[in-house]
């Protein structure tokens, strides 16, 4: 039986974040003038993969059966595919995913699969690749992410999810082309509304393109239509195309948010628990692990982690004050 919090909202994902460092600079997420500069962890102080490995086993027992590995850059974490191997034999998972930035997935979705990971969902803003390489900041080819998505198809990582965050002014001329691209191919595009999360990277509400505008872009070149949820709660809504060449997914943090729904816990890489994307503080796990504690304990900590939660930010975003100060996406993992 999963442990409810105080809207009655059940444990049901873990979203591991096993390092804040990351081989991108996002515009978006982590901006070049703040983030080469920037202190990271160090490696004493981040959760090693046994640590990692306990929490989410505890947590499983709490009812969490789907995890996720997110960051920064997961695939940047040394072996990660030792975790993924620990992870993926514990007992009630029933989902084991990545975020990643792909840069790396071509040479690692073998060992990945072979590991236990089930799924991957990919980060990619545009399809052009000076817009591309405008989003990320880097100098690497849009090519590199768009080959790694047919390698992790072909590895057994698919049906790849494709995650584009639309900021207007940067990249919203890539809606039509990023949809055109992924037509008929088997992978789900999804369109992440660009969230206010963290501060670095100077959020305006101007900036935000929301759903609806994208819905009309796109059905204005291809009519689309609603679909049923996959299951209950499920984040992104479901559209198809009417011609057949698929489906697609929406994720309306700002327009429409969706706490009501929101099962998911987040692990830093550092070991503190978050319980929303927008929490200015976690309940700190690494501590503890460090000083011996028992898994009664642990189970303790994790328990009232959640059953004290009454996160809804994004529903009360404008209405009330923003906790400070505001953890990065880059750190709590997305
Ligand atoms: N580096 C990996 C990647 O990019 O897939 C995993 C971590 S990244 C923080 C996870 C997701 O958060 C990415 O899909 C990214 O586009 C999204 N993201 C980052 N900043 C965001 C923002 N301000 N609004 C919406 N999504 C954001
Ligand atoms: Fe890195 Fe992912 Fe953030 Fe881009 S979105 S900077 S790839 S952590
Ligand atoms: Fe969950 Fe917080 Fe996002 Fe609401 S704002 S959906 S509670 S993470």
């Amino acid at each position: 039986m999963a442990i409810k919090d105080t809207f009655g909202r059940p444990l049901r994902d873990l979203r591991i974040s096993v390092t804040d460092r990351c081989s991108f600079r996002c515009v978006y997420c982590m901006p070049r003038e703040i983030y080469d500069d920037h202190e990271y962890l160090k490696r004493s102080q981040i959760l090693t993969y046994d640590e990692i490995t306990r929490v989410a086993r505890v947590a499983v027992d709490l009812g969490v059966s789907k995890l996720r590995l997110t960051g920064g850059e997961p695939l940047l974490r040394r072996e990660v595919e030792q975790l993924v191997e620990r992870l993926s034999g514990i007992d009630g998972v029933e989902d084991l995913a990545m975020t990643t930035n792909a840069l790396q997935l071509s040479k690692k979705a073998p060992a990945l699969v072979a590991a236990g990971l089930g799924r991957v969902t990919i980060s990619l803003d545009a399809i052009d690749d000076t817009r591309f390489r405008e989003m990320v900041d880097t100098d690497v080819d849009v090519d590199v992410v768009l080959r790694a998505i047919e390698d992790a198809a072909t590895a057994g990582l698919g049906p790849v999810k494709i995650n584009a965050v639309v900021r207007r002014g940067w990249n919203e001329d890539q809606v039509l082309p990023l949809a055109e691209y992924f037509r008929n191919t088997g992978h789900v595009l999804r369109f992440i509304e660009y969230m206010d999360v963290g501060s670095t990277n100077q959020w305006v509400l101007d900036e935000v393109v929301t759903s609806q505008q994208l819905i009309d872009a796109i059905s204005s070149e291809w009519p689309i239509e609603p679909v049923d949820p996959n299951y209950p709660g499920e984040v992104a809504e479901r559209w198809t195309y009417r011609d057949g060449a698929g489906e697609l997914g929406f994720i309306s943090s700002v327009s429409a948010p969706f706490c009501g729904s929101c099962t998911r816990l987040r692990l830093s890489a550092e070991g503190s628990l978050y319980t929303c994307l927008f929490a200015s503080s976690g309940t700190d796990l690494r501590g503890p692990l460090r000083d011996g504690v028992s898994d009664d304990e642990l189970r303790g900590l994790i328990t009232q982690t959640w059953t004290d939660r009454s996160d809804r930010y994004s529903e009360l975003r404008g209405a009330t004050p923003l906790p400070t100060p505001k953890v990065e996406m880059s750190y709590i993992g997305g």
